[in-house]
């Protein structure tokens, strides 16, 4: 199990760099990570108050993150040595340090600038163009430093979907409770219990969220953060990733010109939560209270993508059992679920 030593989250955090970085025992050289927009924001920032600490920083620029780019940033590590990496950025820059640092062993550091989904503190990484729709497992963050100034200029579809990506783990949870029962598969309580919380926390401060204050912005990214745990802690995605996920990766795969991940997870948690005949009215609500999609129309596909996802959700995780798993829904009863949940007309 591995945990993040360090996590700080508030106003005007990039300046407590140099505290982390004494604590953290950090010493010669430290890798910047980051896109030219995102060293505008942060990255220079970071640079900065590592060399204020006395630590040795280059710079990498990263901009996709497809198995060419992260083997090319492979190669830097290689050359430049660092004996630490920083991620500044969204999520694919996170994504990039994370997975490179892992296999070049070598710590990495979380700096986010949007919170768009719960992989600024999970030890899971999506790579672009890998055969794997889906997160594969790398290493969790020695530290995530959130900057609550920073993320707030982010625009704000990506607080939406880092909601939706929350609100996930309503049916993530379920599904992952199912294949204990069913199948014998592992389930941990405590992860589980950790990722519902992030949830209903998020349900239950929606109101806050919205108000588009601090304060909310710390709920969001506490509950995000505690969902990178609980897949630290299970040491994989079970307890934040089941049947609305695959259902956001097969999107994925039906309309290259989709959503956001986490407005497509909150879109399938709505599937998912009234194929489990539980309440996904509420589900639905919440989503809404934020400004979240809830409908094909909003998430910009066409009705047939959604009912075609649904379909082949199931189809690209077959190891991953869910409720799709088990009630192996064709064409038509996809449609149906689709069309009740209000989401297709
Ligand atoms: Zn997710």
């Amino acid at each position: 199990m591995q945990l993040p030593r360090e996590v700080i989250v508030g106003k005007g955090t990039l300046n407590r760099i140099p505290e982390v970085a004494k604590r953290l025992d950090l010493r010669g050289k430290a890798l910047v990570m980051s896109d030219s927009k995102c060293y505008d924001i942060a990255g220079r920032a970071v640079s900065s108050f590592l060399e204020k600490s006395g630590l040795a920083v280059d710079f990498l620029l990263v901009k996709t993150m497809t198995t060419q780019d992260v083997l090319a940033v492979e190669d830097q590590i290689k050359e430049l040595k660092p004996n630490v990496l920083f991620g500044v950025g969204g999520g694919t820059i996170i994504d990039a340090a994370k997975i490179s640092s892992c296999t070049q062993n070598i710590p990495f550091i979380s700096i986010p600038t949007t919170v768009s989904h719960d992989g600024i503190a999970s030890p899971l990484v999506s790579m672009k163009g890998s055969d794997k729709p889906y997160s594969i497992l790398a290493q969790a963050p020695l530290a995530i430093i959130a900057d609550t100034d920073v993320i707030a200029q982010a625009p704000w579809r990506f607080v939406v979907s880092g909601c939706g990506d929350v609100i996930a783990k309503f049916t993530a949870v379920k599904d992952w409770k199912l294949a204990h029962v069913e199948n014998g598969e592992y389930y941990g309580g405590y992860a589980a219990s950790l990722a519902l919380m992030s949830a209903k926390l998020v349900t239950e401060n929606a109101e806050l969220i919205v108000y588009r204050q601090d304060e909310g912005l710390r709920v969001l990214l506490e509950a995000l953060i505690s969902c990178g745990v609980a897949m630290s802690i299970a040491g994989s995605s079970r307890p934040c990733s089941g049947s609305e996920h695959l259902f956001s990766h097969a999107l994925d795969l039906v309309n290259s010109h989709h959503a956001m991940h986490g407005e497509q997870c909150g879109v399938g948690s709505i599937l998912s939560a009234y194929l489990y005949r539980s309440n996904w009215q509420r589900i639905r609500k919440t989503l809404k209270q934020i400004g979240a999609p809830t409908t094909a129309n909003e998430l910009g596909v066409k009705d047939a993508d959604v009912v075609k996802a649904l379909e082949l959700a199931a189809k690209i995780r077959p190891e991953r059992y869910t409720i799709l798993h088990k009630l192996n829904l064709n064409y038509e009863t996809c449609e149906k679920t689709a069309k009740a949940t209000g989401i297709i007309n």
